[in-house]
């Protein structure tokens, strides 16, 4: 929901029209750098997120989506015009949590062939002697695992992905670009985590989604 406030009302009638203002203008009355606007779930918020960004301000904010790739699609389809989106936005960051496999109880293993294909790691030729997973112990509730971190992706945005985003073009077609970009996907930056023993391969397979599609798939 969109917190108002009234801003610099000076009579009972400025009371009444200001009222009706949402937070952010409050925010561009200040005239900050940098601005956070917690949370984008509506058209209200998002189209004043993308104002103050135009005027000048850098805006940083959160959407719910399943890649970085799909945020695009999802403030079109909440209402966004795209020619607001190609122009106000720089990049796009997707997060997922991963457990952080227990140090008290790590242990090499090799992992299935079948789940180092769904991973992609097969792709890569790394060596199965990289991985590690928790073996379980009192530290760790017998879990294998003791805290967690993040896995992440980036979509820059250049002149191609404006253009795919002012074509209305879908995630995938967007996820392939942004690919082609240079852009790691969750499930690439969760295996190298994994690579490094800082997660399982099991965690990664968890929190992400299959990029096979995306990668193997024409224009
Ligand atoms: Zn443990």
């Amino acid at each position: 929901m969109i917190a108002r406030e009234t801003i610099g009302a000076t009579s009972d009638s400025d009371q009444l029209l200001h009222l009706q203002l949402p937070y952010p203008y409050s925010m561009l009355r200040h005239d900050t750098d940098v601005m956070l606007v917690g949370e984008i779930r509506d058209f209200e918020a998002a189209e004043l997120a993308i104002r103050c960004a135009l005027t000048g301000h850098l805006v940083f904010s959160t959407l719910h989506t399943n890649d970085a790739p799909g945020a695009a699609p999802r403030l079109l389809d909440i209402g966004i015009e795209p020619y607001l989106l190609a122009s106000s936005v720089q990049a796009i960051i997707a997060q997922r949590l991963v457990r952080i496999i227990c140090p008290n109880c790590a242990e090499q293993y090799t992992p299935e062939p079948e789940a180092l294909a769904e991973v992609g790691a097969s792709d890569n030729a790394l060596s199965p002697a990289a991985f590690r997973r928790g073996a379980g112990c009192d530290s760790c509730r017998n879990t294998g695992y003791l805290g967690r971190t993040a896995i992440y992706e980036m979509m820059v945005m250049n002149d191609e992905i404006r253009q795919l985003i002012m074509d209305r073009a879908p995630g995938t077609t967007l996820k392939r670009a942004a690919l082609a970009n240079g852009m790691q996907t969750l499930r690439a930056n969760g295996l190298e985590k994994a690579c490094r023993g800082a997660t399982t391969i099991d965690e990664v397979l968890r929190v992400t989604q299959d990029d096979r599609d995306a990668i193997n798939l024409g224009p």
